[in-house]
């Protein structure tokens, strides 16, 4: 099988590898021409996307993913799958998989949570949109790279897990750094806080598997100088992401919204860099 990859940075680097090492050939193509040991450097998108069986692109954002499907689309072989498991909105998507309908070509939105990390380890959770029988063809492939894949219905709904989870994601990380804070305040020992939220019913997967504070739990960004991780960038590109679908849908997601004025202003003061459990750090002033 022949796989074409295109966007190979923080997370399409470590996927590609994990590609390679289950022996699958890899046509990569990145704007940086930096590429793993192993992969067949190509001079363009379209170059890595011809005569391949699937192709795969972990780009930066819709804008970018459209102008890359319009260079790649038209160069595929008929029958061939396209996976895109960048982070884009919704509507993109779905735009994008009904070109590639047009060209005979199947298409799944597959973007993925587990940060940089989990590309690494070959852990990444995939959510996948689209038609089963595609799903079924690339899921062989996902798995090679992820440790959950699961199918969320047609095209599109791969995003809509996504950024549904990170509207979850962010909102709980926040309110876990303010609980704390308060807990500083009100002289509670943040161990014996993390030992009682741990096992009652303000558990999260943001207090029991990510704690903010270095030292508690299991290892985290925290324990290394909040380096991401998930950096608080990537986190506010979800938010709006969300923030947009709920407009766009006429519905009312407040504390989501709250969420991503947070991580604004937190961008803002010169954040964007660190990992998004940081809000911690003005909360324990
Ligand atoms: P990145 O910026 O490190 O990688 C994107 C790569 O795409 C870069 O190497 C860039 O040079 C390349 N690129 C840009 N334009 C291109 C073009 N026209 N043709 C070919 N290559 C091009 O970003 P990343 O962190 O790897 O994230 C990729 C996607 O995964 C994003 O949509 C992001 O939201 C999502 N994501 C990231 C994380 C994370 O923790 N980094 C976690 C989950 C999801």
């Amino acid at each position: 099988m022949k796989i074409g990859f295109i966007g190979l940075g923080n997370m399409g680097f470590p996927m590609a590898q994990h590609l390679l090492e289950a022996g699958k050939d890899v046509y990569g193509y990145d704007v940086t021409e930096n590429y793993p040991d192993g992969v067949i450097a190509c001079p363009s998108a379209a170059e890595a996307a011809k005569e391949r069986d699937i192709v795969i692109t972990m780009l930066p954002s819709g804008k970018i993913l459209s102008e890359v499907a319009d260079q790649i689309i038209p160069n595929m072989q008929k029958g061939a799958l396209f996976a895109d498991c960048s982070t884009v909105e919704v509507d993109t998507a779905i735009e994008v998989s009904r070109q590639a309908g047009q060209h005979g070509l199947d298409f799944i939105d597959a973007p993925v949570s587990g940060g940089s990390l989990g590309a690494k380890a070959g852990t990444l959770t995939f959510m996948a949109g689209g038609e089963e029988s595609a799903f079924l063809k690339v899921k062989p492939l996902l798995e090679i790279m992820g440790g959950k894949i699961i199918h969320c219905g047609p095209s599109g709904t791969g995003q809509a897990a996504k950024m549904c989870n990170n509207m979850i994601l962010g909102a709980t990380m926040i309110v876990t750094c303010e609980a704390y804070g308060l807990a500083k305040k009100l002289n509670l020992d943040h161990e014996v806080l993390y030992n009682v939220v741990s096992q009652s019913s303000g558990y999260s997967w943001t207090n029991n598997a990510y704690c903010p504070l270095p030292g508690i739990g299991p290892q985290s960004p925290a324990d290394n100088d909040y380096k991401p991780g998930f950096s608080a960038a990537l986190m506010l590109k979800d938010l709006l992401l969300s923030q947009q679908a709920s407009k766009a849908n006429g519905f009312d997601a407040q504390m989501g919204a709250k969420a991503t004025e947070y991580y604004k202003r937190f961008c803002e003061e010169g954040n964007s860099n660190r990992d998004f459990s940081a809000v911690i750090l003005a909360l324990l002033e």
